[in-house]
This record gives structure tokens, sequence and C-alpha cells, in this order.
């Protein structure tokens, strides 16, 4: 995937860029930092028990009614049931750490607020010997206004500085979370009677689902002549057994009444040929088949690794900006206001 960790592009987000910017050097600094002492104390490694974790929760300088997810504060939540997902993503749900017993009110009952699209920077420490830790991006896949918890799918990177260490996490153990930060918001009205195109590649669907999520729960509340005309989520994964968060989307898919529909794409030769299901890369003669003209004036937003998004879209620039369209959808005569690159 191409979202690095630099900045969170989009509508409204220079402070969160400027912050992540910053963030993301300090945060990942090693042992010679002032913060060493405090992570010792605070960042337990996967593995420790919840008790003594949450013994030295960083919600202890919480309290009243702060939220339970904050962009100035890191608040400590717990891995309450993670799975496979596919051979290399997990599924992770996190609770809010609640600490009546130190007078700490988390606000549980609070629905956590991630709009689409966000994410949540997740913290954690990565090595014990130097106290390192590291502070990336990720989507949540919990619907916008959640039960307090928050659900993700993160893939693992072999070498990766991170996620292996989050695939390692056990129910019981903590991490810390920051946010939400807002890379792409689609205003009241924006798009209405438009179709509107996601192309995901991989974990890349995460951000996509989030707004498909939310729009077709819209539209089902009776808001149809402010929405897009039309869905079409295109997905791009390895192979079949690959494809992440199937169940749902099609779930989603099968409650919108036609309003979202969904193409996948897939690498090896899928298992069961379906007539959504294509064999390949996401080319330009495929893009040509499945997406509307560029005369039909569709939104395309596009998601996924970087080799995806360089033969889509082009990639975004290295400060996290759109950059220049160029790739299938340039080729295809689609236009920079046809496009957002998440
Ligand atoms: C806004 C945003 C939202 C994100 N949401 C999600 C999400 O919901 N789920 C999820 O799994 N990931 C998501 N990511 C990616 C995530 O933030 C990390 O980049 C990823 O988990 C790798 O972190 P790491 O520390 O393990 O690897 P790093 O130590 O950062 O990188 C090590 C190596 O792993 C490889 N690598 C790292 N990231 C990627 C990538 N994205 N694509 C291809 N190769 C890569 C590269 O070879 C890299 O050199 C998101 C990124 C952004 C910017």
């Amino acid at each position: 995937m191409s979202r690095s960790r630099a900045l969170i592009g989009g509508a409204g987000t220079g402070l969160a860029a400027a912050w992540w910017l910053h963030h993301a050097s300090h945060d990942a600094s090693t042992a010679s930092s002032p913060h060493r002492e405090r992570w010792r104390r605070w960042l337990p490694l996967p593995g420790l028990s919840w008790a003594s974790a949450q013994a030295q929760s960083l919600n202890r300088r919480l309290g009243g009614d702060k939220t339970v997810l904050s962009v100035n504060e890191w608040t400590t939540w717990k891995l309450v049931q993670t799975s496979m997902e596919s051979t290399t993503a997990r599924r992770f749900l996190f609770e809010p750490v609640q600490d009546a017993a130190e007078g700490i009110t988390v606000a549980t009952s609070t629905p956590v607020e991630v709009p689409p699209i966000s994410c949540v920077m997740l913290r954690a420490r990565v090595d014990e010997a130097s106290d390192e830790v590291a502070v990336r991006p990720y989507n949540p896949i919990t619907p916008r206004f959640s039960d307090g918890s928050l659900a993700f799918v993160i893939r693992e990177y072999a070498g990766g500085k991170l996620s292996p260490r989050l695939h390692e996490l056990r129910p019981g153990d903590i991490v810390e979370m920051k946010g939400p930060f807002e890379q792409y918001r689609m205003t009241a009205g924006e798009h209405a009677g438009r179709d509107v195109v996601l192309i995901a590649g991989g974990t890349g669907v995460t951000p996509c689902y989030q707004l498909i999520q939310d729009l077709v729960r819209r539209r089902r509340e009776g808001d149809e002549r402010r929405l897009p005309a039309r869905l079409l989520l295109v997905f791009a994964n390895n192979s079949e057994l690959e494809i992440l968060m199937r169940q749902d989307i099609e779930a989603l898919a099968e409650s919108s009444d036609g309003y979202l529909q969904i193409q996948y794409v897939v690498k090896e030769a899928p298992l069961v040929p379906a007539p959504n299901i294509t064999h390949g890369l996401v080319t330009r003669e495929y893009l040509q088949r499945v997406l509307p003209p560029p005369e039909r004036d569709p939104f395309v937003l596009v998601c996924g690794p970087p080799g995806m998004m360089e033969a889509v879209s082009g990639p975004k620039t290295k400060d996290r900006k759109q950059g220049e369209l160029s790739g299938a959808l340039k080729a295809l005569g689609y236009r920079e206001a046809h496009v957002w690159k998440l």
C-alpha cells in the first residue's frame, strides 16, 4: 500500500499531517529518548498480563468525562479478540481500558466516533531492550458510531516495525491510540447523483469500507437525494482466499438493494469462477470494461499498494499530496477532478 507513514492527506488534514510527521519521528525514536522511562512503565510488551498493564495504564491521567479516543492524548486500549483474516492479515477488536479502581471514568458508554474516512494512530513498544516504540496509522472498520470498541484488519509485513508486533498481541494485551484523523470527507450532498467508484488493493479496502458502510446506512435511512447514485467497489487481492473482509462487504452489498456493487480482481486463478471475479490485475483494459466512462463523470477513490497506485492513478507525492494523475485512469480520460488518492 502506498499509504506509507507520512501524512494523512485530504480535506482538512493539514493539522493531522503536521501532527503525524512530528510524532512519527519522535515516537519511533529509540533508546536515548527522554520518554524512555515513561515507556518502560506504560507500554508492556505483548504477552504481559492485562492486570499489570491495567495498573500502569495511561488512563491514570484521564479523568471525568474524557472521551475514549482523542486526537490530543494517547488512550489505552485492550485487545479483546483476534482472528485470522487471511494468511497475512488479522482482525483485531479493542476495547477502551476501564479502570474504575483508580477512580477513572472511561466513557465506555459513549460511542466512538470515527467519521469516514479517518484513521487512528496505534502505538506500541516494539523493542524491550531499547524501549523503542512505533506509531502507525490504521483505518478502523467499525461503524461511525460503534459500541465503544474498535476493530481493525491489519496485514503483517515481514521485517516491519509495528505490524509483526501487533500480530503477536493476545487478548488482554494493550496498545495506545490517538485519533481519529480525517483523510477524506465527503460533505453532505457532495457527489449527489454521481457514480462513486472505490478501487482498493489488499488492506486498502479498510478506508473504502468506512465510506461504503456509511453511505449504505445513510441511503437506508432515506437520504437518497443527497447521496451518490451508485457505488462500485473494485477490490484487488492476491487470490480468492486472500480477499479481506469478504463476508462483511458482501453482507453490506446484499443489504444495499443493488446500491453497492462489487468487482473482485485476483492475481491467482479464482477457485470458483463467478461473474464478478476477474483473474488478473487492475489494468487499463479491465478498468475500461468495469468503470463508468469519464463522460458519466464518476468520482473515483483509489487506495492500494504502491504497484497498484502506480498502475491505476500514479502515486501520491512524498509529502502525501495528491500529485499528478497518471496511470490507467489518466490514459482512459479521467481527470484530476474525478480521482482522489487515499
Ligand atoms: C492512513 C493510513 C491508513 C492505514 N490503514 C491500514 C489498515 O487499516 N490496515 C493495514 O494493515 N495497514 C494500514 N496502513 C499501513 C500501516 O500504517 C503500516 O504502514 C503497516 O502496518 C506497516 O507497518 P510496519 O511498521 O509493520 O512496517 P514498516 O517498518 O513501516 O515497513 C517495513 C517494510 O514493510 C513493507 N511495507 C510497509 N508498509 C507497507 C504497505 N502499506 N504496503 C506494502 N508494503 C509495505 C515495506 O517493504 C517496508 O519497507 C495504513 C497506512 C496509512 C498511511
